[in-house]
C-alpha cells in the first residue's frame, strides 16, 4: 500500500480555489510522477491533458535551454526565428477550414481561455465589418467549457462557474450540443461566432456527431457565422488526429489550442483564415508573452512530433486498445456501463444510480493512493488523459488497476 501523506500539504499558501489539501509532486519520468516523499505514480492525467510527450524530456529541456541563453523575450514589437518557424509549419500542416479558405495566420497567446477570449474578439469584429452593428451574438453548447476569464467564462455552460461573476458578457447563449434541429432554429445573422469543442473535454467526453458537424458547417456558411473549433484539450494528437476538427468533418474559421502546444509550457494559439485576418489592425489585439521565443521554440519541437502520421496512427491504435480493455472489464462487473471520447482522451461512466460524482472522487482519491493518478470530467466520468507516449503495457496496467478499484467500490 502506498502511503502519500508525508507528501500532502494542508496549510498552503496558494489561493484556496484549488483545494485545502495538495500532493505536492516532485518530478515526472516518461509516464511516471514522484511525488515529494518518493513515492511514484502512473500518469494518467498528464497534468490535464497536457503533458503529451510525457516528462523529463531532454530534447524539450535542451531546446528550452539554449534559446534563454539566446533570447528569452521579444515584445511583439519584433518576431523571433522560432516563433516564425512554428507558425510557418502550423499553417502548412493542412488545417481543416471551410473550402477555398486561404491566407491563414496565428496568433500565439498564453493559456486556452487567453486562445477563446480572442477568438470571440474576432468573431465579434468580423461580424461587425461584414453584417453591421448589432451582430456580435455568440453561441456555444451544454456541457461547454472554454476558459474562466470573463469572456472564455461567458460561454462556459456550468452555472456554479459562472453565477459567482455574473454579469457576463451580454449576447451569449448555450444550445443543447448535438441537436442539428435546435441549432437550424437557432443561427441567425446576429449571431458572430459559434463555439464548439469537437469532444467536450471538461464537460463529459461527448464528441460531436457527423450529422452535428454537418449542420454547423452549413448554418455558419449560410449566416456567415464563424464557426470556431475549441481543440484546446481535444487537438493536437490527443484524440488521434492533429486536429480535432478531422474527427468528424468540423470546418472551423478558427482553431484555438493550448495545453501540449509547448511541452508543458504555456503557449496558445489561434488559427484564422485570411477572410479574417485581413480585418484585423494594429492594436487590436496583443499579448505581452504570447509566442515567445522560448514557449515557441519547445513547441516547434512538440509539433513536429505530434503532427506526424505515424505518432497519430500509435495514438488511434493506442486509444483503441485502451476502449478495448475498458469495455471488456465494464462487461465483467456487472454495472452497465459506457465509454466516451476518442483517441486517448476516453472516459468510463457507470449508468446506475449511485455512481455520481462523489462516487468517482471516491475512486479517484483510492487509484492515488494505489499509486495511479486519474482524473474526473462532467459530473460522473472518470477520464483518461495520459502521455500520448504512453506503452501498451502501461496503458494494460492502469486499466487493471482502475476496474480493480473500480470493482471494490461496486
Ligand atoms: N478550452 C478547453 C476545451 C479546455 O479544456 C480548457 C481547459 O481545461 C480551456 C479551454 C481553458 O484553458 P486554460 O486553462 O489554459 O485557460
Amino acid at each position: 500500500m502506498l502511503e502519500t501523506h508525508e507528501a500532502m500539504i494542508v496549510n498552503h499558501p496558494l489561493a484556496r480555489q484549488y483545494g485545502d489539501e495538495l500532493l505536492i509532486l516532485d518530478r515526472g519520468e516518461g509516464c511516471r510522477l514522484v511525488d515529494r516523499a518518493g513515492v511514484r505514480y502512473l500518469d494518467m492525467g498528464s497534468g490535464i491533458a497536457v503533458n503529451a510527450l510525457g516528462c523529463g524530456r531532454e530534447d524539450l529541456a535542451d531546446i528550452a535551454r539554449e534559446q534563454m541563453l539566446k533570447l528569452t523575450h521579444a515584445s511583439n514589437l519584433f518576431a523571433t526565428e522560432p516563433q516564425l518557424e512554428l507558425a510557418w509549419k502550423m499553417l502548412g500542416s493542412g488545417i481543416p477550414g471551410p473550402p477555398g479558405a486561404a491566407g491563414y495566420a496565428v496568433h500565439f497567446g498564453n493559456s486556452g481561455a487567453e486562445a477563446n477570449e480572442t477568438a470571440m474578439k474576432y468573431a465579434r469584429l468580423y461580424a461587425r465589418r461584414r453584417k453591421g452593428e448589432g451582430c456580435g451574438g455568440i453561441l456555444a453548447f451544454t456541457h461547454s467549457f472554454h476558459g474562466r476569464t470573463m469572456g472564455a467564462l461567458s460561454i462556459t455552460a456550468k452555472e456554479s462557474y459562472r453565477e459567482p461573476f455574473e454579469p457576463l458578457i451580454p449576447g451569449c447563449d448555450f444550445l443543447p450540443f448535438n441537436d442539428p434541429e435546435a441549432l437550424e432554429a437557432a443561427a441567425n445573422e446576429g449571431i458572430a461566432g459559434i463555439f464548439v469543442e469537437p469532444v467536450q473535454g471538461e464537460g463529459g467526453l461527448s464528441v460531436v456527431s457527423s450529422d452535428f458537424a454537418g449542420m454547423l458547417n452549413t448554418v455558419c456558411r449560410r449566416h456567415d457565422i464563424l464557426l470556431v473549433s475549441d481543440e484546446v484539450q481535444s487537438g493536437l494528437g490527443r484524440c488521434g488526429r492533429l486536429f480535432a476538427s478531422e474527427l468528424t468533418g468540423l470546418e472551423p474559421d478558427m482553431i484555438t489550442m493550448a495545453k501540449p502546444l509547448a511541452g508543458g509550457l504555456p503557449l496558445s494559439a489561434v488559427l484564422i483564415h485570411g477572410g479574417i485576418n485581413a480585418l484585423l489592425e494594429v492594436g487590436h489585439h496583443a499579448t505581452t508573452f504570447g509566442g515567445g521565443p522560448v514557449t515557441t521554440a519547445v513547441a516547434s519541437r512538440v509539433w513536429d512530433i505530434l503532427s506526424d502520421p505515424d505518432f497519430l496512427a500509435e495514438v488511434r491504435r493506442k486509444g483503441e486498445l485502451a476502449a478495448e480493455l475498458a469495455s471488456g472489464y465494464l462487461e465483467g462487473i456487472g454495472v452497465p456501463g459506457e465509454l466516451r471520447g476518442a483517441g486517448l482522451l476516453r472516459g468510463v461512466r457507470l449508468l446506475d444510480e449511485g455512481y455520481d460524482g462523489m462516487w468517482c472522487s471516491r475512486v479517484i482519491a483510492e487509484c492515488l493512493r494505489r499509486g495511479m493518478i486519474i482524473l474526473k470530467t462532467g459530473a460522473d466520468v472518470l477520464r483518461l488523459a495520459p502521455p500520448l507516449v504512453i506503452s501498451d503495457g502501461e496503458i494494460e496496467e492502469g486499466l487493471s488497476l482502475l476496474f480493480d478499484v473500480i470493482r471494490e467500490n461496486l
